[in-house]
């Protein structure tokens, strides 16, 4: 099979350039093609020379994600289920607000983590995207818009763990933010969600300038290590002081995502408790209430504990938002995304795994 060029950094595809005597420049014209006119081949490619653009053609494909199903919801979220080539699936959502458009991609075809309360975590993790596969959910989904129409944020939030595939998050994010070959959507407008793998949050703050969302869920170790298991090699003590010394810039904070489930995590207690934990951390707090799907146990909170929760943070003088749900009608909410529909079995398997964990 031909290599995917969209899989090639830039360096990697001038390096190659180079080996046969081509000009460097040749690297950032196929480039712009491919990530700002989102060229489907190498015929499109007018501007080089046609030799040039066959050699191409014999040595490279430009692959797609294929659009296995989309659904959109009464609020206007947009579900894309994507096949990859060798027939593992993942989703995307795009997600409409008055004054922007957010897309939320995936990084992993499942996830190896397993998070008690998460659809992905019930597939396991199938495998590692490539950065072709990671930007092209971008492309993918712009080619549905009308031509005005421009994703403006992009959010790593969707199937999988990106900082467990960080070499090619990095090189997708690199794709995605380039504004001389790239895609141009700007740092600032990229948030990268992670359970808190503490030395690849380092190496990333180092070395991008995106937007950093810890998923945090709970305020103490026993009950994170039951709701995230990530929590036994990370811990909290670990974790935040990672966060204290993230060289974070002045009018930035974290996001520390807190999913809230009823009669878990939902209590005044444990917003209290969070607020000693972030003591000293520059930090906004995303409430994200329970999204149900089938296979898991967990409960939504009732609105008064939301209330309740979200007052003490407030009061404590911590920036707090509580996400409204988008596109739950058509399975596109936080944690719901799963690719496929699961085996009975593995949900019974996951449930059995639940019950006993709490
Ligand atoms: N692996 C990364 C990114 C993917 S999940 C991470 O864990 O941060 C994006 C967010 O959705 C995480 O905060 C996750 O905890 C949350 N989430 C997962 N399942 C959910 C559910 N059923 N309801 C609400 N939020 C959920």
């Amino acid at each position: 099979m031909k290599l995917n060029i969209k899989d090639l950094s830039l360096n990697e595809f001038a390096a190659h350039l180079a080996r046969h005597r081509e000009p460097a420049y040749r690297a950032r014209q196929v480039w712009q093609w491919l990530f700002q006119k989102g060229a489907n081949s190498f015929a499109e490619m007018t501007n080089l020379p046609a030799p040039f653009r066959s050699r191409l053609d014999g040595e490279f494909a430009i692959s797609r994600l294929a659009v296995t199903r989309r659904a959109e919801s009464r609020d206007g979220t947009v579900k894309f289920l994507f096949s990859l080539p060798d027939g593992k699936t993942i989703e995307s959502v795009l997600i409409p607000e008055t004054k922007r458009l957010t897309l939320c991609i995936s990084t992993q075809a499942g996830c190896a983590f397993g998070c008690a309360f998460c659809a992905t975590a019930l597939l396991g993790l199938r495998r590692n995207l490539t950065s072709g596969e990671i930007v092209e959910q971008v492309l993918e989904t712009s080619r549905t818009l009308p031509a005005d129409t421009r994703i403006t944020n992009v959010v790593l939030m969707g199937m999988g763990e990106p900082l467990a595939n960080y070499a090619q998050t990095v090189k997708a994010l690199e794709i995605m933010t380039d504004t001389t070959w790239g895609i141009g959507i700007s740092p600032r407008r990229i948030t990268l969600s992670t359970v808190g793998l503490v030395p690849q949050i380092r190496k990333l703050m180092d070395e991008t300038n995106v937007n950093l969302a810890i998923s945090l869920h709970a305020p103490t170790d026993e009950l994170r290590a039951r709701l995230m298991p990530v929590n036994r090699k990370y811990g909290l003590k670990e974790l935040m002081d990672c966060c204290r010394a993230l060289p974070i810039p002045r009018r930035k904070r974290i996001t520390f995502e807190y999913v809230l489930l009823r009669g878990v995590n939902d209590s005044v207690a444990c917003a209290q408790a969070l607020c000693d934990l972030l003591r000293g951390v520059r930090c906004k707090i995303n409430v994200i209430p329970f999204n149900p799907h089938p296979g898991s146990r967990f409960q939504r909170p009732t609105d008064e504990s939301i209330a309740a929760f979200q007052q003490t943070l407030y009061q404590r003088g911590v920036q707090v938002n509580v996400r409204r749900p988008r596109g739950d009608d058509i399975a596109a909410a936080c944690g719901q995304l799963q690719g496929e529909q699961q085996g009975a079995r593995h949900v019974r398997r996951t449930m059995a795994a639940e019950a006993g964990g709490l």
